[in-house]
């Protein structure tokens, strides 16, 4: 699903070049739910940015489901961006004032499809995370928790197949952040391919593979069994 080639991004700023990613290889197959760990600056957003079609490499090859990513003019990165990716932040990026029914409806409204079918899609996306009950709640009568879980809503509406989560979790407390973790593992379940960025080895630990960046190379790669673990489990227990 996504496979990337020696991709290299340098940022220049006037005279001070960073090489914030430096020959990165990897392959990410439909339906892994995968953790990007690593020290602060060493490369995991401006990863997610270029996966996500948000910023483009300096060098390398980006393929995304058989689309070579670089070749592509803005406007066919835009509506690949739209149909296939949602994206989650660390600060949820809701509008304050507003319900959370009408802040998963935003992109939609943007995006030019009728009221009805807004409003339907949102509400059932809600429904998805759990909040049917919540939606003329603004942000500030949620708990974190609950707000990010609104602003994951909002990244499903168009049944993107992959979620690209940068911190999600980073401005949680341990109780949201499981509840938030407990979506992500129901969206896998269900199919959609998950990549999330966390500093916690606890978040990471509930994904299927770990990665983990330093100073914009790859050092680890570790695919976690969780068969093999639940198993070990058994024998120690009998
Ligand atoms: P992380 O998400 O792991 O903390 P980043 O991808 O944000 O790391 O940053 C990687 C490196 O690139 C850092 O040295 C950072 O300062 C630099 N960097 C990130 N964004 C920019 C930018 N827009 N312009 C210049 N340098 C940047
Ligand atoms: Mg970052």
């Amino acid at each position: 699903m996504i496979s990337v080639k020696d991709l290299n991004k340098v940022y220049e700023n006037g005279s001070i070049a960073v090489h914030a990613l430096k020959s990165v290889n990897l392959e990410v197959k439909e339906g892994e739910f995968m953790a990007i760990t690593g020290p602060s600056g060493s490369g995991k957003s401006t990863f997610m940015n270029v996966i996500g079609c948000l910023d483009g490499a300096t060098s390398g090859i980006y393929i995304l489901d058989d689309e070579k990513i670089e070749d592509l003019p803005d406007n066919e990165l835009a509506e690949i961006r739209n149909r296939k990716i949602g994206f989650v932040f660390q600060s949820f990026n809701l509008i304050p004032r507003t319900s959370a029914l009408k802040n998963v409806e935003l992109p939609m409204m943007y995006a030019g499809i009728s009221g009805r079918v807004r409003k339907q899609k949102a509400l059932e996306a809600l429904e998805k995370v759990g909040l049917g009950d919540r939606v003329e709640h603004k942000p500030n009568e949620l708990s974190g928790g609950q707000k990010q879980r609104v602003a994951i809503a909002r990244a499903l509406v168009n049944n993107p197949a992959i979620i690209l989560a940068d911190e999600p979790t980073g401005n949680l407390d341990s109780k949201s952040t499981q509840e938030v973790m407990d979506l992500f593992k129901k969206l896998n379940e269900e199919g959609v391919t998950i990549l999330i960025v966390t500093h916690e080895q606890e978040i990471a630990e509930q994904t299927n593979r770990i990665i983990s960046f330093l100073d914009g190379e790859i050092i680890m790669d570790k695919i976690i069994e969780k068969e093999k673990l639940e198993k070990k489990d058994q024998s120690i227990e009998a």
